[in-house]
């Protein structure tokens, strides 16, 4: 027999496990080892070897070797030794920067690997879904992707969506009992629920009976091994901004080796000269750079507390002109305490804090004595028809589930009921779990007497529609226009203190049967009364708003709550201006997108709305020419995710779906650090920028100095392997340093960058060329200068242009650090910068005073007073514009 085909306490026996109590710890270790790990087999990832052998596959690594075998060929076997040593170190440098890429690659995975609620040792317990055997009771709910093959125990309103298997994108529903036939189809299959698909509503308990290969995922495995390779845009620019400047440099180059051959250079040298000044013009190192400044920049981020899924996003965080945020738990606190019941026209207040289930219950400020039969039973239902629990850990109450409901949990714990004191006079008959559509919740119950109840709770607003009678002053009465005034009468008192509220309703019922939808249930209630929770903002979230509105980002509060309660927080954390638009989601359906285009850059806070209309929101708001930033964690939030340009999930409450449509996810769902996230975004893209300038004006540099001294029949001021050498210690390491450096301070006080803005934006053309005009200028004055005074020694003129060369690019490289000047900011903050520069100065030193280096670099001692010289033409490139820049200003004053 198949699973489907077998009672559950025939599969329970067969796998050998307990649907009570799951399986012990030691047993579930002993099948892992048994039966290996819940994983499907990848492909194999390129190994060390293969991926340093990769490095000699560039072009420019080519071009360098073919130079070495001729000159090798030629005998100058210094050269060819000193280029061979260069290129395997370049090659080493790429091979670590690669792995550095896969290796940060593969832990952004394993921290967003999927987790699996089991039951172990008759507890649920989180396990990572790698852990789980066959035989595990798993729990699963709306929005999880299934983690292994499962034969459903328990299922209620269950639906799950199977396309990844069976290519039916419409979800089937689940139920418990066999299912005949040995050879149906999965889609048949209907109390089984695959490893893959997803769960669309409601909620479901399972026995594993097939993991990892085994599974019917697994079967078709090698399908499934497309593994998408994401590139960003700026890295795709930046591909073929590479094209156009290879082909800059070569035209440079041959330039140069013209000119040079005509002014009676020998042919070996020019040919030496231009393979080095064509390796050392063309930035080959840009993109690799990049993307490891992109994946230092991801770890960065992950430390403060976002995990990006997709590279791409980390540019357009920097871009980034709305953010939509969900308001319970990113904006919130998501720790509810009830502080107010209202039920039969009186108010209580309710003291305690948290979930400490002690506290009392006052009216007008007197504690009361014995409970009205109303406020029993609004807190007696709010009890029942609620999942969560409260747990004693380390001394502390903490909460397992639903705040909303552990809020209504710890009102009645307060009153003296708990769920065990309730088990003997009602026994749950059946589930109608909450959705955030309908907006509420219920359950049957059946009493001691055999007696039926529904009972609901949910938004006032919708339990007041599927009620016809109330509980008032000890009788029942209809509920006409009249009560439901008071009804919303103290809704709104109670939201306008920032209160959720909840309202409880019941109903006797004669009969129940298996298919009853929620709609044959939720009508015809009895209105008890109301709940009102507070759930206080994050501390943190009133700056941060306030940071984002200073970075030109305009922050939108999205909610399902009611829309005083919305309106009092928005205004609490500074969300909401004053004149600023609050639309609720009835306004919101009757809109026509045209309609919500017009006036949605008005809007701050929208209320009781439903993710779908998340939806029409990020579509508007883009149409609106803004960069959306979207936050979600439902099922139902995955298609605004998706749409809108940087979906957010939830890392604590998000759903697997809600996580895989993201592009960035957030380990404490805290609305604060999806500002930092925007803020190390645009860091990184500044930063890339940076180093960008310096390794261009780096390159420009070099190729002037040597074209300029084609040009005026001088010797060559450089010798190709010194070319080589600056290219390499000159400019790698501090570019890398630049990858690391801290934002600018105004980082956050400057507008959302353009979508469209080119990296050259912002004059950063003009930085690379001018600066680089002058390095290269600067090195061939001091070679004339030196070399005039001394024609005889051509070596020692070419070690100076190679001191000044390497010196103006280590003074330069601090000036790329701002966007304004060198003076703007402090240049020990980046202690990496001052590192690389100190160390690539020394081993500059080491190749010029070092003996037996000197043959190879062809250098010789420079003398110490040269060093003025040397120093003072490096500082110019930078100096002299610094210069311009002031008196400009200062006359742009004057005037
Ligand atoms: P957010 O601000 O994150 O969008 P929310 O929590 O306010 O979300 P929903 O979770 O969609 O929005 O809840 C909408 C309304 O449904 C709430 O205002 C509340 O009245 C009601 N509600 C919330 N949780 C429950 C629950 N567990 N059972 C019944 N009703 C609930």
């Amino acid at each position: 027999m198949k699973w489907h085909e077998m009672r559950a306490e025939e599969v329970e026996e067969q796998i050998n496990s307990n649907l009570n109590a799951g399986l012990s710890e030691s047993e579930a270790k002993n099948r892992l080892l048994q039966f290996g790990t819940n994983e499907l087999q990848e492909a194999e990832r390129p190994n060390a070897i293969l991926l340093f052998l990769e490095q000699f596959k560039d072009f420019m690594v080519v071009v360098l070797l073919a130079a070495t075998m001729i000159s090798g060929l030629l005998g100058e076997y210094i050269d060819a030794i000193a280029i061979i040593a260069i290129v395997v170190i370049n090659a080493f440098l790429g091979f670590f920067q690669e792995r550095k890429a896969e290796k940060s690659l593969q832990a952004l995975k394993e921290l967003s690997a999927p987790q699996v609620m089991v039951l172990r040792e008759r507890e649920w317990r989180k396990v990572a879904s790698r852990d789980v055997v066959v035989g595990d009771i798993v729990k699963f709910t709306s929005g999880d992707r299934i983690g292994a093959d499962l034969r459903i125990v328990q299922a209620s309103s269950l639906e799950i969506e199977e396309s990844a298997l069976t290519g039916e994108s419409v979800p089937s529903v689940k139920s418990v009992s066999p299912v005949a036939g040995s050879d149906i189809a999965i889609g048949d299959q209907e109390n089984m629920a695959f490893m893959g698909t997803l769960v669309t509503r409601g909620s479901g308990v399972g026995v594993v009976v097939a993991t990892g290969m085994n599974t019917a995922m697994g079967q078709i495995a090698d399908l499934l091994q497309s593994a998408e390779a994401t590139i960003t845009p700026l890295q795709r620019k930046l591909e073929q901004l590479g094209k156009i400047l290879i082909t800059v440099a070569l035209i440079l180059t041959a330039l140069v080796v013209i000119v040079g051959v005509l002014q009676g250079h020998s042919l070996y040298d020019m040919f030496l000269a231009g393979v080095s000044l064509a390796v050392a013009a063309i930035p080959e190192g840009l993109p690799a750079i990049v993307t490891v400044a992109l994946s230092l920049g991801v770890q960065r981020m992950i430390k403060q507390k976002s995990i990006v899924r997709k590279l791409p996003a980390v540019e357009t965080l920097g871009c980034a002109s709305v953010i939509c945020s969900d308001k319970t738990g990113t904006l919130t606190q998501n720790k509810m305490t009830v502080t107010h019941v209202w039920s039969g026209g009186k108010l209580w207040s309710v003291t305690g804090n948290g979930y400490e289930p002690k506290g009392e219950f006052l009216q007008d400020g007197n504690k009361v004595g014995k409970m009205d039969k109303s406020l029993q039973q609004l807190l007696t239902f709010g009890l029942l028809c609620n999942n969560a629990e409260v747990k004693v850990k380390n001394k502390q109450y903490v909460l397992d589930g639903d705040p909303t409901e552990g809020a209504l949990l710890v009102a009645a714990m307060k009153a003296g009921y708990t769920r065990e004191s309730l088990i003997d006079d009602f026994q749950l008959v059946k589930e109608f779990p909450f959705d955030s559509e309908r907006k509420m919740m219920s359950v049957i119950v059946k009493d001691n007497h055999g007696k039926l109840f529904v009972i609901t709770k949910g938004a006032p607003d919708v339990i007041t529609k599927v009620s016809e009678s109330l509980l008032w002053n000890g009788k029942r009465e209809l509920l006409t226009q009249k009560y439901e005034n008071f009804v919303k009468d103290m809704v709104h008192t109670l939201a306008s203190k920032a209160l959720r509220n909840i309202a409880v309703a019941f109903k006797p019922i004669t009969s129940f049967h298996e298919g009853m939808l929620e709609k044959d249930v939720e009508k015809d209630l009895i209105f008890i009364g109301l709940q009102g929770m507070i759930d206080p903002p994050r501390p943190e979230v009133k700056q941060a708003v306030k940071e984002c509105r200073e970075a030109g980002i305009k922050t939108v509060m999205i909610t399902g709550d009611h829309v005083i309660t919305a309106k009092a927080i928005a205004s609490e954390i500074g969300i909401l201006p004053m004149g600023g638009k609050v639309l609720e989601g009835r306004a919101l359906q009757g809109m026509s997108q045209e309609e919500l285009e017009q006036i949605v850059e008005d809007v701050y806070v929208y209320a009781r709305v439903s993710p779908q209309h998340k939806l029409s929101i990020v579509k508007a708001l883009q149409k609106k020419g803004h960069i959306v930033a979207m936050t979600g964690d439902g099922v139902n939030d995955a298609p605004a995710i998706k749409a809108s340009d940087i979906g957010i999930s939830m890392g604590i409450t998000g759903t697997d779906v809600a996580k895989e449509a993201s592009s960035l996810v957030l380990l404490d769902d805290n609305f604060a650090t999806i500002k930092s996230a925007i803020k190390e975004g645009r860091n990184i893209y500044e930063n890339i920028r940076k180093f960008i300038r310096y390794l261009l004006a780096s390159n420009v540099g070099e190729i002037l100095v040597m074209l300029f001294a084609m040009l005026l029949a001088l010797p060559l001021p450089l010798v190709p392997i010194q070319i080589l050498w600056v290219n390499l210690v000159t400019d790698g390491l501090p570019a890398m340093a630049l990858g690391l450096d801290q934002a600018e301070g105004d980082v956050m006080k400057r507008k959302p960058r353009h979508p469209r803005e080119g990296v050259f934006a912002r004059g950063l053309w003009w930085k690379i060329v001018s600066r680089g005009f002058l390095i290269g200028l600067a090195t061939l004055l001091a070679f004339i200068i030196v070399y005039r005074q001394n024609p005889d020694n051509l070596m020692y003129a070419q070690t100076v242009a190679f001191a000044t060369l390497v010196m103006a690019q280590l003074i330069h490289v601090f000036d790329c650090r701002s966007e304004r000047s060198i003076f703007h900011r402090n240049p020990f903050q980046n202690m990496y910068l001052v590192g690389s520069v100190l160390s690539s100065i020394l081993l500059m030193l080491v190749v010029i005073y070092y003996p037996p280096l000197q043959g190879i670099f062809h250098t010789v001692a420079i003398d110490p007073k040269e060093w003025l010289l040397i120093l003072g033409m490096a500082s110019l490139p930078t100096f002299l514009l610094v210069g311009t820049l002031f008196t400009s200003k200062a006359k742009k004053n004057m005037v």
